[in-house]
């Protein structure tokens, strides 16, 4: 989608997407002195009560949409958020029983720096490094428990290159060892089925910004069968069953439960859509000499395309593609100029690494969009193999 032929098309999905229209609307309605202002916690008077219904009614849509109770769903202001309260409040919690953790090397910045903050704090950690398909094994997982071990935390999709990590496999060995199993499903919504009634997972962090809702706004889902006990992040309020103080963000709530919603309710047709996109758009670029794909080809969600150029500088491919907004590795990394730790993990060089885009697309992509710009890349490739003389 580009708004005019000046706008870049937007190929970034898994940076963030644009709030739905109808999600907006629903948001705004929650703000204005004609909306429902009041504070959920206000309970002495109408517009308390009217914001506070609001706030029930979307936790309902919200915890249905992933096949959870309201009582297990824990708003927060991000999936970076509810990844912190997830991980730093269960490693907190059950430290008496063991100061061991388990995950993996190829999470996002949201869960690895939280790890290493644990790390300084005297816990031992163990970092299960992915095959070179960008899968992590359940073998690796099992091999790493150990008696001390309280937490296993790995993602369900990853970011940077779509791989569907097998969450089933995982939640039934940790669930055999009684460990508690928390997952990063902040790029699952909308791209694979979430269903936590179906799922012996522990905790598991959103994200609305993932699936055109608003940024600032996510959700820790917290089983309460068995419970998953957790220390808070801070303190202030008995909001969110103590584990998050803070006045409701009812415009925020609304904004993902009506996001998640409209998710679940579409999600064949989204599906569907993007795996046509999908179909022009690997191919196209398959067939430019010395494009491979980074990642497995089976176990990815459609909506992520990340490739190497070999030989080739992604950084200096960006800058002569104006007309398109990619980003090279995750949007989290690139204000350093490391090359992706994702990439390393599955055995690229640095350079292959430095060589590598993902383009994502979403549910305003368009077959026009992907044909300009496949013919946008193809240019430039040969415009730059003819200058390097290949
Ligand atoms: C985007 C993302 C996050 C961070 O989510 P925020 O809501 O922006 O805090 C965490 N993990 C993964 C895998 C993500 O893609």
């Amino acid at each position: 989608m580009a708004a005019n032929d000046f706008e870049p098309i937007y190929l970034d999905y898994m940076a963030t997407t644009p709030v739905d229209e109808s999600v907006a609307e629903e948001m705004m309605r929650c703000l204005t002195i004609q909306g429902k202002f009041g504070n959920p916690s206000s309970a002495t008077h109408l517009y308390g009560w009217r914001a506070q219904n609001t706030v029930k009614g979307a936790r309902e849509l919200f915890a249905a949409s992933i096949g959870a109770m309201p009582r297990e769903v824990i708003f927060t202001s991000g999936a970076t958020e509810a990844n912190n309260l997830a991980i730093q409040g269960a490693a907190r919690f059950y430290a008496k029983k063991g100061r061991h953790l388990i995950t993996t090397s190829i999470e996002h910045k949201a869960v690895l720096d939280v790890f290493h903050a644990l790390e300084k704090e005297g816990f031992a950690i163990t970092w299960v490094q992915p095959n070179s398909e960008g899968i992590i094994s359940v073998d690796a997982i099992a091999a790493a428990i150990t008696p001390q071990t309280t937490l296993v935390s790995t993602m369900w999709v990853n970011n940077e290159i779509g791989t569907i990590q097998p969450i089933a496999d995982i939640a039934a060995l940790t669930r055999q060892h009684g460990i508690l199993l928390h997952v990063d499903a902040a790029q699952a919504m909308g791209k694979v089925a979430v269903d936590l009634s179906q799922l012996p997972v522990d905790l598991m962090s959103f994200s609305a910004h993932k699936v055109y809702g608003p940024k600032g706004s996510g959700a820790l889902f917290v089983r309460d069968k068995p419970r998953a006990r957790l220390i808070p992040l801070f303190w202030g309020g008995e909001q969110e069953q103590g584990l998050r103080a803070g006045t409701l963000a009812t415009h925020q709530i609304v904004g993902i439960a009506a996001a998640f919603h409209r998710a679940k309710l579409h999600a064949e047709e989204n599906l569907n859509h993007i795996r046509r996109l999908n179909a022009i758009f690997l191919p196209g670029l398959l067939a430019l000499e010395g494009v491979t794909l980074n990642g497995s080809r089976e176990q990815r969600v459609p909506h992520n395309i990340n490739v190497c150029f070999q030989g080739l500088h992604a950084e200096a491919l960006l800058m002569s593609l104006p007309q398109i907004a990619v980003s090279a590795g995750s949007a989290c990394n690139s204000a350093q100029d490391e090359p992706s730790h994702v990439l390393k993990a599955i055995g690229l060089s640095d350079l292959q690494a430095r060589a590598s885009l993902r383009f994502s697309l979403g549910r305003y992509t368009t077959e026009a969009d992907i044909k300009r710009a496949l013919e946008a890349i193809q240019r430039e490739v040969q415009r730059e193999r003819d200058l390097a003389g290949k």
